[in-house]
Protein backbone atom coordinates (compact mmCIF):
# COMPACT_ATOMS: atom_id res chain seq x y z
CA UNK A 1 0.00 0.00 0.00
CA UNK A 2 1.14 3.65 -1.03
CA UNK A 3 0.58 6.04 0.90
CA UNK A 4 1.88 9.90 0.89
CA UNK A 5 4.26 11.04 3.36
CA UNK A 6 2.38 13.74 5.05
CA UNK A 7 5.51 15.53 6.61
CA UNK A 8 7.00 15.90 2.44
CA UNK A 9 3.29 17.10 1.40
CA UNK A 10 3.08 19.90 4.03
CA UNK A 11 6.32 20.82 3.50
CA UNK A 12 5.73 21.69 0.17
CA UNK A 13 2.19 23.21 0.51
CA UNK A 14 3.26 26.59 0.73
CA UNK A 15 1.17 29.48 1.55
CA UNK A 16 0.12 30.14 -1.65
CA UNK A 17 -1.70 26.58 -1.90
CA UNK A 18 -2.76 27.00 1.12
CA UNK A 19 -4.07 30.45 0.08
CA UNK A 20 -6.15 28.31 -3.23
CA UNK A 21 -7.46 26.20 -0.92
CA UNK A 22 -9.32 28.64 1.12
CA UNK A 23 -10.51 30.18 -2.18
CA UNK A 24 -12.16 27.19 -3.77
CA UNK A 25 -13.20 26.25 -0.07
CA UNK A 26 -15.23 29.65 -0.07
CA UNK A 27 -13.17 30.96 3.17
CA UNK A 28 -12.59 34.46 1.71
CA UNK A 29 -9.02 34.53 2.21
CA UNK A 30 -6.92 37.38 2.68
CA UNK A 31 -2.97 37.43 2.83
CA UNK A 32 -1.59 38.82 6.53
CA UNK A 33 1.22 39.55 7.54
CA UNK A 34 1.44 36.01 9.42
CA UNK A 35 -0.49 34.62 6.90
CA UNK A 36 -4.10 34.48 5.99
CA UNK A 37 -7.01 35.47 7.58
CA UNK A 38 -10.31 33.49 6.39
CA UNK A 39 -14.19 32.66 7.42
CA UNK A 40 -14.50 29.95 9.68
CA UNK A 41 -15.17 27.27 7.46
CA UNK A 42 -13.92 24.68 9.44
CA UNK A 43 -17.15 24.67 11.39
CA UNK A 44 -19.21 26.70 9.07
CA UNK A 45 -20.95 25.93 5.65
CA UNK A 46 -19.07 28.89 3.10
CA UNK A 47 -20.69 32.31 3.81
CA UNK A 48 -22.04 31.81 7.41
CA UNK A 49 -18.87 32.07 9.31
CA UNK A 50 -16.94 34.79 11.17
CA UNK A 51 -13.49 35.72 9.80
CA UNK A 52 -12.07 34.43 12.85
CA UNK A 53 -9.55 31.28 11.72
CA UNK A 54 -6.28 31.98 10.84
CA UNK A 55 -3.36 30.69 9.21
CA UNK A 56 -0.06 30.98 10.63
CA UNK A 57 2.67 30.85 7.93
CA UNK A 58 5.48 30.23 10.64
CA UNK A 59 4.15 26.71 11.90
CA UNK A 60 1.99 25.92 8.83
CA UNK A 61 -1.25 25.52 11.43
CA UNK A 62 -4.53 27.24 11.65
CA UNK A 63 -6.01 28.52 14.85
CA UNK A 64 -10.19 28.89 14.92
CA UNK A 65 -10.90 31.78 17.42
CA UNK A 66 -14.09 30.56 17.97
CA UNK A 67 -16.42 27.44 17.34
CA UNK A 68 -14.35 24.69 17.24
CA UNK A 69 -13.27 22.35 19.76
CA UNK A 70 -9.97 21.92 19.30
CA UNK A 71 -8.78 25.29 17.84
CA UNK A 72 -5.82 24.38 16.29
CA UNK A 73 -5.46 22.18 13.24
CA UNK A 74 -3.38 21.84 10.10
CA UNK A 75 -4.26 22.17 6.65
CA UNK A 76 -5.68 17.98 6.28
CA UNK A 77 -7.19 18.30 9.17
CA UNK A 78 -8.99 21.51 7.69
CA UNK A 79 -9.78 19.27 4.47
CA UNK A 80 -11.23 16.77 6.74
CA UNK A 81 -13.36 19.60 8.13
CA UNK A 82 -14.29 20.79 4.48
CA UNK A 83 -15.54 17.56 3.17
CA UNK A 84 -17.59 16.74 6.24
CA UNK A 85 -19.33 19.97 6.28
CA UNK A 86 -19.63 20.67 2.46
CA UNK A 87 -19.34 17.61 0.65
CA UNK A 88 -20.88 15.60 3.06
CA UNK A 89 -17.73 13.12 2.62
CA UNK A 90 -15.63 11.19 5.45
CA UNK A 91 -11.99 11.80 4.75
CA UNK A 92 -8.89 9.86 7.05
CA UNK A 93 -6.12 11.44 7.20
CA UNK A 94 -4.44 9.34 4.36
CA UNK A 95 -7.27 10.41 1.91
CA UNK A 96 -6.50 14.13 2.90
CA UNK A 97 -3.09 14.14 1.92
CA UNK A 98 -3.63 12.05 -1.07
CA UNK A 99 -6.23 14.38 -2.37
CA UNK A 100 -3.49 17.78 -1.52
CA UNK A 101 -0.52 15.60 -3.23
CA UNK A 102 -2.69 15.03 -6.10
CA UNK A 103 -4.58 18.14 -6.18
CA UNK A 104 -0.99 19.85 -6.63
CA UNK A 105 1.25 17.38 -7.94
CA UNK A 106 3.43 17.37 -4.46
CA UNK A 107 4.65 14.43 -4.61
CA UNK A 108 6.17 13.99 -8.09
CA UNK A 109 4.59 12.19 -10.72
CA UNK A 110 6.52 9.19 -10.54
CA UNK A 111 4.80 8.41 -7.37
CA UNK A 112 1.38 9.18 -8.49
CA UNK A 113 2.24 6.46 -11.89
CA UNK A 114 3.72 3.85 -9.60
CA UNK A 115 0.91 3.90 -7.71
CA UNK A 116 -1.66 3.76 -10.47
CA UNK A 117 -0.61 0.57 -10.55
CA UNK A 118 -0.46 0.07 -7.03
CA UNK A 119 -3.71 1.36 -6.06
CA UNK A 120 -4.89 1.32 -2.49
CA UNK A 121 -8.32 0.87 -3.05
CA UNK A 122 -10.14 2.26 0.42
CA UNK A 123 -8.27 5.55 0.34
CA UNK A 124 -8.12 6.56 -3.83
CA UNK A 125 -12.40 5.35 -3.52
CA UNK A 126 -12.38 8.53 -0.95
CA UNK A 127 -11.07 10.49 -3.24
CA UNK A 128 -12.82 9.15 -6.52
CA UNK A 129 -16.27 9.93 -4.79
CA UNK A 130 -15.55 13.50 -4.93
CA UNK A 131 -14.93 13.71 -7.96
CA UNK A 132 -18.69 12.01 -8.66
CA UNK A 133 -20.69 14.77 -8.52
CA UNK A 134 -23.39 15.77 -10.91
CA UNK A 135 -22.84 18.79 -12.75
CA UNK A 136 -26.38 19.42 -13.28
CA UNK A 137 -27.28 22.27 -11.07
CA UNK A 138 -24.32 23.65 -9.39
CA UNK A 139 -25.28 27.40 -9.59
CA UNK A 140 -24.12 29.91 -7.54
CA UNK A 141 -24.53 33.33 -7.59
CA UNK A 142 -22.16 35.77 -6.31
CA UNK A 143 -23.09 39.10 -4.29
CA UNK A 144 -21.89 41.83 -6.54
CA UNK A 145 -19.73 44.58 -5.32
CA UNK A 146 -20.55 48.10 -5.87
CA UNK A 147 -19.50 48.87 -8.83
CA UNK A 148 -18.60 52.49 -8.04
CA UNK A 149 -14.39 51.03 -6.92
CA UNK A 150 -13.63 51.29 -10.54
CA UNK A 151 -14.73 55.06 -11.15
CA UNK A 152 -11.54 55.09 -8.56
CA UNK A 153 -9.24 53.45 -11.62
CA UNK A 154 -7.36 54.82 -14.22
CA UNK A 155 -8.64 54.00 -17.95
CA UNK A 156 -6.27 57.20 -19.50
CA UNK A 157 -2.71 55.20 -18.81
CA UNK A 158 -2.41 53.16 -21.87
CA UNK A 159 -1.09 49.76 -21.01
CA UNK A 160 1.57 49.56 -23.62
CA UNK A 161 3.21 46.36 -22.39
CA UNK A 162 -0.79 44.50 -23.50
CA UNK A 163 -0.73 46.72 -26.98
CA UNK A 164 2.29 45.77 -27.64
CA UNK A 165 1.04 42.49 -27.47
CA UNK A 166 -1.73 42.69 -29.96
CA UNK A 167 -4.46 43.50 -27.45
CA UNK A 168 -6.75 46.72 -29.08
CA UNK A 169 -7.74 49.27 -26.97
CA UNK A 170 -10.76 48.22 -28.31
CA UNK A 171 -10.97 45.34 -26.57
CA UNK A 172 -9.08 46.46 -23.42
CA UNK A 173 -12.12 49.33 -23.16
CA UNK A 174 -14.42 46.65 -23.79
CA UNK A 175 -13.56 44.50 -20.73
CA UNK A 176 -13.04 47.85 -18.75
CA UNK A 177 -9.01 47.16 -17.96
CA UNK A 178 -7.42 49.88 -15.85
CA UNK A 179 -4.42 50.88 -14.08
CA UNK A 180 -4.44 51.02 -10.00
CA UNK A 181 -0.97 53.32 -9.96
CA UNK A 182 -0.46 52.61 -5.81
CA UNK A 183 0.44 49.31 -6.79
CA UNK A 184 1.43 49.65 -10.65
CA UNK A 185 -1.31 46.80 -11.52
CA UNK A 186 -3.50 46.60 -14.58
CA UNK A 187 -7.00 45.99 -13.29
CA UNK A 188 -8.98 43.49 -14.65
CA UNK A 189 -12.47 43.36 -12.98
CA UNK A 190 -14.53 39.85 -13.02
CA UNK A 191 -18.74 39.99 -13.83
CA UNK A 192 -20.57 36.93 -13.74
CA UNK A 193 -23.06 36.02 -16.84
CA UNK A 194 -25.77 38.54 -16.29
CA UNK A 195 -22.89 41.64 -15.75
CA UNK A 196 -22.59 42.11 -12.07
CA UNK A 197 -18.98 43.46 -11.03
CA UNK A 198 -18.17 40.36 -8.59
CA UNK A 199 -14.49 40.38 -8.21
CA UNK A 200 -11.09 42.73 -9.07
CA UNK A 201 -7.79 41.23 -10.05
CA UNK A 202 -4.91 43.30 -10.37
CA UNK A 203 -2.22 42.21 -12.62
CA UNK A 204 1.11 43.47 -11.42
CA UNK A 205 4.04 44.77 -13.81
CA UNK A 206 6.49 45.57 -10.84
CA UNK A 207 8.94 42.66 -11.35
CA UNK A 208 9.68 41.42 -8.11
CA UNK A 209 6.06 41.48 -6.85
CA UNK A 210 5.13 39.22 -9.84
CA UNK A 211 8.06 36.62 -8.50
CA UNK A 212 7.11 37.50 -4.65
CA UNK A 213 3.21 36.80 -5.34
CA UNK A 214 2.51 36.03 -8.91
CA UNK A 215 1.54 37.27 -11.58
CA UNK A 216 -2.52 38.04 -10.45
CA UNK A 217 -3.52 39.19 -7.14
CA UNK A 218 -7.07 40.35 -5.77
CA UNK A 219 -7.20 43.45 -5.84
CA UNK A 220 -7.05 45.56 -2.51
CA UNK A 221 -8.03 48.99 -2.53
CA UNK A 222 -8.56 51.20 0.95
CA UNK A 223 -8.42 47.84 2.58
CA UNK A 224 -11.09 46.04 0.97
CA UNK A 225 -10.28 42.94 -0.85
CA UNK A 226 -12.03 42.54 -4.04
CA UNK A 227 -11.97 38.84 -4.28
CA UNK A 228 -13.91 35.74 -4.91
CA UNK A 229 -13.12 32.06 -4.98
CA UNK A 230 -12.11 32.66 -9.20
CA UNK A 231 -13.69 28.50 -9.62
CA UNK A 232 -17.23 30.15 -9.29
CA UNK A 233 -17.24 32.24 -12.09
CA UNK A 234 -16.03 32.14 -15.93
CA UNK A 235 -14.35 35.73 -17.04
CA UNK A 236 -15.59 37.26 -19.85
CA UNK A 237 -19.22 34.80 -20.69
CA UNK A 238 -20.69 37.78 -19.83
CA UNK A 239 -19.38 39.15 -23.01
CA UNK A 240 -19.55 35.90 -25.43
CA UNK A 241 -22.68 34.58 -23.84
CA UNK A 242 -24.76 35.17 -26.84
CA UNK A 243 -21.99 33.73 -29.21
CA UNK A 244 -21.47 30.70 -27.55
CA UNK A 245 -25.67 30.04 -26.95
CA UNK A 246 -25.88 30.42 -30.82
CA UNK A 247 -22.61 28.40 -31.72
CA UNK A 248 -22.68 25.98 -28.80
CA UNK A 249 -19.19 26.18 -28.45
CA UNK A 250 -16.71 27.52 -26.05
CA UNK A 251 -13.46 27.76 -25.50
CA UNK A 252 -11.62 28.21 -22.44
CA UNK A 253 -8.37 29.98 -21.66
CA UNK A 254 -6.56 29.69 -18.79
CA UNK A 255 -6.12 33.81 -17.86
CA UNK A 256 -8.02 36.73 -18.38
CA UNK A 257 -5.83 38.00 -21.06
CA UNK A 258 -6.37 35.00 -23.18
CA UNK A 259 -9.59 36.31 -24.15
CA UNK A 260 -8.55 40.20 -24.59
CA UNK A 261 -6.49 38.17 -27.33
CA UNK A 262 -9.31 36.22 -28.66
CA UNK A 263 -11.62 39.36 -29.09
CA UNK A 264 -8.25 41.19 -30.54
CA UNK A 265 -8.15 38.43 -33.51
CA UNK A 266 -11.34 37.66 -33.85
CA UNK A 267 -13.61 40.88 -32.74
CA UNK A 268 -15.85 41.45 -30.30
CA UNK A 269 -18.76 40.33 -32.49
CA UNK A 270 -17.53 37.11 -32.57
CA UNK A 271 -16.26 35.93 -28.99
CA UNK A 272 -16.87 32.86 -27.68
CA UNK A 273 -13.98 32.88 -25.23
CA UNK A 274 -14.01 32.59 -21.68
CA UNK A 275 -11.43 32.27 -18.83
CA UNK A 276 -11.22 29.76 -15.85
CA UNK A 277 -8.66 31.57 -14.22
CA UNK A 278 -6.04 28.84 -13.62
CA UNK A 279 -5.72 25.37 -14.53
CA UNK A 280 -8.92 24.03 -13.07
CA UNK A 281 -12.26 24.07 -14.59
CA UNK A 282 -15.03 23.51 -11.48
CA UNK A 283 -18.19 22.48 -11.86
CA UNK A 284 -19.71 25.79 -10.94
CA UNK A 285 -17.77 26.82 -14.52
CA UNK A 286 -19.07 23.68 -16.65
CA UNK A 287 -22.80 24.76 -15.05
CA UNK A 288 -22.46 28.03 -16.59
CA UNK A 289 -21.48 26.91 -20.05
CA UNK A 290 -24.55 24.04 -19.64
CA UNK A 291 -26.36 27.61 -19.04
CA UNK A 292 -25.95 28.85 -22.65
CA UNK A 293 -26.17 25.71 -24.23
CA UNK A 294 -22.86 25.43 -24.80
CA UNK A 295 -22.30 21.60 -25.99
CA UNK A 296 -18.26 21.45 -26.87
CA UNK A 297 -16.28 22.91 -24.49
CA UNK A 298 -12.49 23.56 -26.41
CA UNK A 299 -9.81 23.77 -23.43
CA UNK A 300 -6.85 25.84 -24.22
CA UNK A 301 -4.51 25.78 -21.88
CA UNK A 302 -0.79 27.24 -21.62
CA UNK A 303 1.23 24.92 -23.35
CA UNK A 304 2.99 24.33 -19.53
CA UNK A 305 5.62 21.98 -20.61
CA UNK A 306 8.92 21.96 -22.56
CA UNK A 307 9.25 18.92 -24.21
CA UNK A 308 6.51 15.63 -25.16
CA UNK A 309 7.46 13.29 -21.95
CA UNK A 310 8.79 15.52 -19.40
CA UNK A 311 7.66 15.67 -16.63
CA UNK A 312 5.57 19.04 -17.03
CA UNK A 313 4.28 17.23 -19.91
CA UNK A 314 2.80 14.45 -18.12
CA UNK A 315 1.69 16.42 -15.05
CA UNK A 316 -0.48 18.33 -17.96
CA UNK A 317 -1.69 15.71 -19.32
CA UNK A 318 -2.52 13.88 -16.23
CA UNK A 319 -4.57 17.60 -15.48
CA UNK A 320 -6.53 17.39 -18.85
CA UNK A 321 -7.34 13.49 -18.69
CA UNK A 322 -9.04 14.50 -15.06
CA UNK A 323 -11.34 17.60 -16.77
CA UNK A 324 -12.25 15.20 -19.53
CA UNK A 325 -12.98 12.40 -17.10
CA UNK A 326 -14.82 14.72 -14.69
CA UNK A 327 -17.35 16.53 -17.34
CA UNK A 328 -17.21 14.51 -20.56
CA UNK A 329 -20.69 13.00 -19.42
CA UNK A 330 -22.36 16.51 -19.39
CA UNK A 331 -20.17 18.08 -21.88
CA UNK A 332 -17.93 17.38 -24.68
CA UNK A 333 -14.63 18.19 -24.46
CA UNK A 334 -11.59 18.79 -26.72
CA UNK A 335 -8.38 20.00 -26.08
CA UNK A 336 -6.15 22.45 -27.79
CA UNK A 337 -3.02 20.33 -28.15
CA UNK A 338 0.54 21.91 -29.51
CA UNK A 339 1.56 19.04 -30.61
CA UNK A 340 4.16 20.67 -33.15
CA UNK A 341 5.29 23.18 -30.42
CA UNK A 342 4.31 26.35 -32.42
CA UNK A 343 3.75 28.44 -29.48
CA UNK A 344 6.28 28.82 -26.83
CA UNK A 345 6.99 27.46 -23.34
CA UNK A 346 4.19 28.76 -21.13
CA UNK A 347 2.36 30.49 -24.21
CA UNK A 348 -1.52 30.49 -23.93
CA UNK A 349 -2.80 29.45 -27.59
CA UNK A 350 -3.59 32.34 -28.58
CA UNK A 351 -0.39 34.05 -27.42
CA UNK A 352 1.48 34.57 -31.11
CA UNK A 353 -0.81 34.97 -34.06
CA UNK A 354 -4.41 34.14 -35.43
CA UNK A 355 -3.08 31.70 -37.57
CA UNK A 356 -1.53 30.05 -35.17
CA UNK A 357 -4.47 30.19 -33.45
CA UNK A 358 -6.54 28.66 -35.80
CA UNK A 359 -4.44 25.69 -36.78
CA UNK A 360 -4.08 24.74 -33.31
CA UNK A 361 -8.05 25.16 -32.85
CA UNK A 362 -8.84 23.29 -36.13
CA UNK A 363 -6.57 20.29 -34.53
CA UNK A 364 -7.85 20.11 -31.23
CA UNK A 365 -8.19 16.34 -30.15
CA UNK A 366 -10.62 14.52 -28.60
CA UNK A 367 -9.30 11.93 -25.35
ZN1 LIG B 1 -13.75 26.55 13.66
Amino acid sequence: MTTYDKKEVREKLNIDLVFQLLEEWGGNPMYMDYGIISDTICHNPPGEGSRKLYYYKNTGLFHCYTGCAEPSFDPFELLIKVARIQWDKEYDLNAAVRYIAIKFGLAGYSELEEQDSLVDWKTFDAYDRLQDFEVKDYHVVLKPYDINILTRLNYKVRIKPWEDEGITREAMRNAVIGYFPPTAQITIPHFDPSGNFVGLRGRTLVKEDAERYGKYRPMVINRKQYNRPLGMNLYNLNNSKDNIKKTGIAIVFESEKSTLHYQSFFGIDNDISVACCGSNISMYQVQQLLDYDAHEMVIAFDRQWQEKNDEEYKHWIKNLEKLNDRYKNDISVSIIYDRDMLTGYKDSPIDLTKEIFLKLFKSRVRL
